[in-house]
C-alpha cells in the first residue's frame, strides 16, 4: 500500500516539473521568436527591408529608409513638425523631395 502511495507521490512531483519544464521551454522559444524579429527588423524598412538611417529635418531626428525613401516618425514628431511651421513645413518637405528625386536621375 505504501509503495502505490509513494508511487502517486512521486507521479504527481514528477507531472509537476514536468509542467514547470514545459513553460520555461515555452518562454524560452517565445523570447528567442522575439529576438530573431527584433535582430531582423531593427532598423530595417518595414515596406522594403533596406536599411534605415538617421536623419534630421527642422531639428527633428527622424529615420528614413536608404531604398523607398519611406521615413518615420516618432510618437511626437509628426506633432513637433506642425507645430514648427504649420503653413509650410509639409510642403518644404515635398519640395525637398522631388529635389532628391531629380538629383538622382541625373
Ligand atoms: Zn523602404
Amino acid at each position: 500500500m505504501k509503495d502505490a502511495w509513494d508511487d502517486r507521490k512521486k507521479a504527481i512531483e514528477n507531472e509537476y516539473f514536468h509542467r514547470q519544464e514545459q513553460k520555461l521551454i515555452d518562454q524560452m522559444k517565445r523570447n528567442a521568436e522575439d529576438s530573431l524579429v527584433k535582430n531582423h527588423c531593427h532598423n530595417h524598412c518595414p515596406k522594403c527591408g533596406e536599411t534605415i538611417e538617421p536623419m534630421t529635418f527642422r531639428e527633428v531626428p527622424l529615420d528614413r529608409c536608404r531604398g523607398c525613401g519611406g521615413v518615420w516618425l516618432g510618437p511626437n514628431d509628426l506633432k513637433i513638425l506642425a507645430e514648427k511651421d504649420h503653413r509650410s513645413w509639409f510642403d518644404l518637405w515635398f519640395r525637398q523631395e522631388e529635389k532628391d528625386l531629380t538629383d538622382e536621375e541625373f
